[in-house]
């Protein structure tokens, strides 16, 4: 394959191409890590773009390569060069060259003693899915790329083994640009796993397997999955599978992850290879030429101990496979050995070394598909696989940005009116037993303990568990169908004048659910200042931890559109979250350039069994959270509202002079121009290490209110005819809101901290203590203060 760049018909940008227009691609412009990524997706010398819509913004612009969609800024697709769909300047088929054998040394598999085999694969092509099915872990699965962003380990038995399996980040290529494709390169580098399971997505060939010449030159045993084979099936192309199998030199089986179809026929394929790695000693390679050829063969002489892979690098002048040089005696020979060959390939292509290996390892691809793939012939090009037609109605220009408002608001309401009903229940089972407990024990310290501390405090919080699965069903939704992609590329734009990037949305949606997760989810952003404005600002992203104490007062406070008010309040805290992402990113977090490289996957039905892994294991979270730090801080609460003992106080006297009411006193200044106060003041205060506790010390302190007989009221109602010294009512619909905003902006909780710490330093974490806190005053004081004037 060599370049005849004159021949090429007056070559254009692809950003003036007009939508419906399909062209082909002649090179991608500029350095670097963009440029790279835009290769790995597939935008090669001679691949065919089509453009398919602008976003509803008119920004990003959504295209289709080799059958899958991926959307770019216009500031991005100017960077790509492209000529008329039909012009011949590249001749594919000189660049497939078949593969090569070489010798590698046998290995025993078992040297370790575990057998251990990875899982990798591009973004989104079921390798969770796989690992759940083959270990029963529950691990999470999305519809978009980035869910997983570590490694993952389960087990597996086969033919009397036990086989450790790792599921690791997707990855388009193993080059040094982004975090996970450096994780794995890494990893495998690192573990030396005894074989990879190479999961591909049997829809999207061409771009699947790129990952995989790059893993072949590894020389590690690798079986290739052919996953969402029910897809391709659908879809109508045909794929001889014995054919690609000999061509590419690896084996291959169809797989159907999410059902389990074809796993056991590949866990046995993967015995096999592992098996056969300890006495054969041929491993197949993507043939790259004579030239390049000889040039690995020249320079892996020199340093035997490296793989072809980091050879092959080693000529691309990449810096991690030049710094494993940095011990050994010849490195200054092998750099001036492997400059010299990037030169005279270089010259010989007359192009860059990425982007010729990048194109051979293309062609390698294309050449084999050319042979074993048929597509559908009824399918025209340009045309869409099935699996895209929603977004005619869900990324349409005008409807788009109404049905994700719509959505969300469907979300809240649904969490909301669907919740109260269970919530009800065990409300009222557990007045019942308050009760029971309350007439069948002799009064004293004990009982106090246990109805006041314990029942009030967790019975408060655990009451809202049914809105949290429903809020995390709707989540879980979002994700599954395909919908969290699409979602990202509506608000770009927006995103992008508040200096952040569409694909922060995903984290931000997830904060709708806990903050932890939403921060490791940043690790799919590739600019770090994004990343870490995106992490500083997910804490605005009111929690479900936060959804316990809006429900109780909205519920109390608020007798119309309560859905709304709800919705209010995310809205605000997205606000402040936009306003201080404009600030940081003007300031202090200046960003030179935002890329947005995303890939729209087909739309997926959500799976029952997904939905409900989701909901389950947050449940379960919940629940563990209630038995443990949310138990330990009522006890804690109750016993300082509890003590010391005065002889002859009522209730209300008894608590005010307690150890409680002295810190409550103690703070009450600075919380009393917000509207609050101390109790409310002390809420906040023990709601700093988990913010359900809000409620549930807010239901210890109130149950010391009431006299015998109301035993069973509920925390609604307390909080309805709480009264203060002068005989006005405590709370109004003024205060609750103001108080909901204090719950909103203030300090994240102690594990959001904690995920902040390690993923942007200790410095940045003592920051957003600060800036959270002193935002929240700020805002109460000014809502409760204008209010209180209107
Ligand atoms: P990962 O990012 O590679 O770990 O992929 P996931 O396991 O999270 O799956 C991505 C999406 O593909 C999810 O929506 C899965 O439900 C879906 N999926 C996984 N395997 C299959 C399959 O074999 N067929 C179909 N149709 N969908 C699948
Ligand atoms: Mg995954």
């Amino acid at each position: 394959m060599k370049n005849n760049n004159d021949m090429i018909s007056p070559a254009h940008l692809l950003d003036d191409e007009p939508v419906g227009m399909t062209v082909q691609v002649v090179r991608v412009m500029g350095d670097g890590a963009f440029r790279q990524r835009l290769l790995e997706m597939g935008f090669v010398r001679g691949a065919q773009v089509t453009v398919l819509k602008n976003a509803p913004l008119k920004d990003p612009v959504e295209y289709m390569i080799m059958g899958s969609h991926i959307s770019l800024r216009h500031s991005e697709a100017a960077q790509v060069e492209v000529t008329d769909k039909d012009a011949e300047f590249c001749d594919m088929e000189d660049a497939f060259n078949g593969i090569v054998e070489t010798e590698v040394a046998g290995v025993d598999p078992m040297a370790d003693n575990v057998l251990r085999v990875a899982l990798v694969g591009n973004p989104n092509c079921g390798k969770t899915s796989l690992f759940n099915s083959v270990t029963g872990a529950k691990e999470k699965v999305g519809n978009y790329g980035g869910v997983t962003v570590d490694s993952k380990e389960g087990w597996f038995n086969i033919g009397g083994r036990k086989v450790q399996l790792v599921d690791l980040p997707g990855t388009y290529s193993l080059t040094e640009y982004s975090p996970e494709e450096m994780y794995v390169r890494t990893y495998i580098r690192d573990n030396r796993p005894d074989a990879i399971l190479n999961i591909v997505d049997a829809g999207n060939l061409e771009r699947n397997l790129y990952l995989t010449t790059q893993i072949m030159d590894m020389n590690i045993p690798m079986v290739i999955a052919l996953n969402m084979w029910d897809e391709l099936e659908k879809s109508g192309d045909k794929l001889d599978i014995e054919m690609m199998s000999r061509l590419l030199g690896a084996r291959m089986l169809p797989v159907t992850a999410y059902n389990g179809h074809g796993v056991k026929e590949l866990l046995q394929a993967t015995m096999e290879a592992i098996d056969e790695s300890e006495q054969e000693t041929k491993h197949h390679n993507v043939n790259y030429g004579t030239l390049i050829e000889d040039c690995l063969k020249e320079l892996g002489a020199m340093c035997p101990q490296l793989d072809r892979y980091t050879v092959l690098k080693i000529i691309e002048n990449d810096q991690h496979a030049l710094a494993l040089l940095d011990d050994q005696e010849n490195a200054a020979q092998v750099k001036i050995a492997a400059a010299e060959m990037r030169q005279r390939i270089e010259r010989d292509y007359n192009d860059d070394i990425v982007s010729i290996i990048t194109d051979l390892k293309y062609g390698f691809v294309r050449g084999a598909l050319a042979e074993a793939l048929t597509p559908n012939p009824e399918r025209a090009t340009g045309e869409t696989k099935p699996g895209y037609s929603m977004d005619r109605l869900l990324t349409n220009r005008w409807l788009a940005l109404p049905i994700l408002l719509v959505l969300m608001w469907l979300m809240f309401e649904a969490t909301f009116t669907l919740g109260a009903y269970p919530q009800e229940w065990i409300e009222n089972g557990i007045a019942w037993i308050g009760q029971w407990i309350g007439s069948a024990m002799p009064d004293g310290i004990l009982k106090d303990l246990i109805v006041d501390g314990i029942i009030g405090g967790v019975g408060g919080v655990l009451v809202f568990l049914p809105q949290i699965l429903i809020l995390f069903f709707f989540i879980s939704l979002l994700e599954d169908s395909g919908y969290m992609a699409r979602a990202a590329f509506i608000v770009d734009r927006i995103m992008h004048r508040v200096g952040l990037h569409g694909k922060s949305f995903i984290p931000y949606l997830i904060g709708f659910g806990c903050g932890v997760p939403a921060i490791m989810a940043t690790r799919t952003l590739e600019n770090r200042r994004d990343r870490l404005v995106t992490i500083l600002t997910i804490p605005f992203m009111s929690c479900s931890a936060r959804l316990p104490a809006y429900l109780l007062l909205v519920a109390a406070f608020f007798t119309a559109k309560q859905g709304l008010i709800l919705m209010s309040i995310y809205l605000i805290g997205i606000l402040v979250a936009a306003l201080t992402a404009i600030v940081m990113s003007k300031t202090f977090l200046k960003h030179d350039k935002t890329q947005f490289v995303m890939e729209l996957p087909p739309y997926r039905k959500p799976t029952a069994r997904n939905a409900t892994i989701h909901m389950w294991s947050k449940g379960k979270q919940y629940l563990q959270k209630m038995a443990t730090v949310i138990l330990a801080a009522s006890i804690i609460v109750w016993a300082l509202g509890y003590f010391p003992r005065h002889e002859g106080q009522t209730p209300q006297e008894q608590i005010e002079n307690s150890y409680m009411g002295m810190m409550g006193k103690a703070i009450e200044p600075v919380v009393a121009p917000l509207g609050f106060n101390w109790q409310m003041g002390v809420s906040v205060l023990t709601g700093a290490a988990a913010k359900e506790i809000v409620v549930s010390t807010m239901g210890v302190l109130y149950t010391g209110e009431t006299d015998a007989d109301e035993e069973s009221t509920s925390l609604k109602e307390k909080l309805q005819t709480a009264t203060k010294p002068n005989g006005e009512h405590v709370f109004d619909p003024i205060v609750a809101y103001s108080f909901m905003l204090f719950i909103l902006l203030y300090f994240p909780c102690i594990a959001a901290l904690a995920a902040i710490k390690r993923e942007a330093g200790t410095k940045w974490m003592v920051f957003e203590i600060i800036y959270t806190t002193a935002v929240a005053w700020v805002v109460s004081f000014i809502f409760y203060q204008v209010a209180r004037l209107l």
